[in-house]
């Protein structure tokens, strides 16, 4: 048996007339570039998350950036974020200028410790970016608690947690405003690059559109210079089909994941992912930790299971931050995870058989 990490075809195959017909809507009315498309899957999207705003904008990195340049972020300033993400989160911090602030991740849920959160905040310090990895939020009442306390922006990348819950409430609603990415592997996937920002904030939604459109709402109005970043037409019509189904997917997910505990229990070389109560985990991946890593890794490929590392060096160890100025034991917990680690297939389609092989071949590794 065959075990892709995760496998796009099988959901294309599930939608294919739909989509099919999407696109080609798409190109025989050339709404290429903004049009209705785009509109309905803004509309659309502001709905589902209850929020009066969302900005489609051309992928999950640039929407981080937009959101932190208009709100003022830059020279500087610091922004605090987690040592254990994708570099968008931190890239796009220094992007604007300011200094990013790494914190360490807790010992269980590979999220932002919360709770070293407070030590690292300075007069700089403009905004805290918790990062939801994998599908698991942060510690939201505590990361807001201190947002309040300390007069900051709560900025959330959401890229890896569509409809993830913290005690009911949606990821991406805590703060002035919430970033989402549907590159094409993420739980809600574009067929390119596509990203969006939500926020309640009049003001921050008129400026990040305009930021995202050359600095300006009508042609040839530039009230500001900009980027350009804007989500297109055929990612918008594909993302409106995919709205239909992302619920039951997410679901599949949670369902997955929950089998995977159940017959990953009681292997006592591995981990499997811990939940804070009242939480929505939804399982952008799943992520267990395991004695000798690699030597799993190996021996699951050799049984054609495929699996992956998110991510194989925390942040503030790539040659990009060779230079920051925080010491080591600022991300001890961080470094430590990223040698145990270890994503195993994750996706709505996977089958239960494709669970079982899975779980029959961890076991057998340390078996042996
Ligand atoms: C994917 C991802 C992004 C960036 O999204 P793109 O659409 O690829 O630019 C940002 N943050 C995290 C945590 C991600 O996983």
């Amino acid at each position: 048996m065959k075990v892709p990490f995760i496998d796009l075809k099988a959901q294309y195959q599930s939608i294919k007339t739909e989509i099919d017909t999407a696109i080609s809507n798409v190109i025989s009315e050339t709404a290429f570039i903004g049009g209705k498309y785009v509109e309905d899957f803004e509309y659309e999207f502001a709905k589902l998350y209850g929020v009066k705003h969302c900005i489609g904008v051309g992928n999950g990195t640039d929407s981080l950036y937009i959101i932190m340049k208009m709100l003022g972020i830059g020279s500087g300033d610091e922004v605090i974020t987690t040592a254990h993400s994708w570099i968008s989160s931190s890239e796009t911090i220094s992007q604007t200028g300011a200094n990013v602030v790494f914190v360490d991740t807790d010992s269980e849920h590979f999220v932002i410790n919360a709770e070293l959160i407070e030590s690292k905040i300075t007069s700089k310090t403009k905004a805290i970016m918790p990062v939801h990895l994998y599908g698991q939020m942060c510690n939201m009442d505590k990361i807001v608690a201190i947002c309040k306390k300390h007069r900051l922006y709560l900025i959330e990348d959401c890229a890896q947690s569509h409809f993830s819950e913290w005690k009911g409430k949606r990821a991406g609603t805590f703060g002035i405003a919430g970033s989402f990415s549907f590159y094409p592997g993420k739980n809600l996937g574009a067929y390119g690059d596509a990203g969006c920002i939500i926020t309640n904030d009049d003001e921050l939604a008129i400026k990040c559109k305009m930021y995202a459109r050359h600095g300006g709402l009508k042609k040839h109005q530039h009230t500001i210079e900009g980027i350009n970043s804007r989500l297109d037409g055929l990612q918008a019509a594909i993302l409106n089909v995919k709205l239909k189904y992302i619920l039951d997917w997410t679901s599949s997910r949670i369902s997955n994941a929950a089998y995977y505990d159940e017959i990953l229990r009681n292997i006592t070389q591995i981990t499997t992912p811990k939940r804070f109560e009242n939480t929505l985990h939804t399982y952008h991946l799943y992520v267990i930790k395991a004695e000798n890593r690699d030597g799993l890794s190996a021996f699951l490929k050799s049984k054609g299971i495929d699996t992956a590392i998110h991510y194989p060096i925390a942040l503030p160890e790539l040659e990009a931050y060779e230079n920051i100025k925080q010491p080591a034991i600022d991300f001890v917990q961080a470094v430590e995870n990223q040698k145990k680690i270890l994503s195993i297939p994750m996706f709505p389609e996977l089958k239960k058989e494709m669970m079982d092989f899975i779980g029959m071949s961890i076991r057998e590794f340390y078996q042996n």
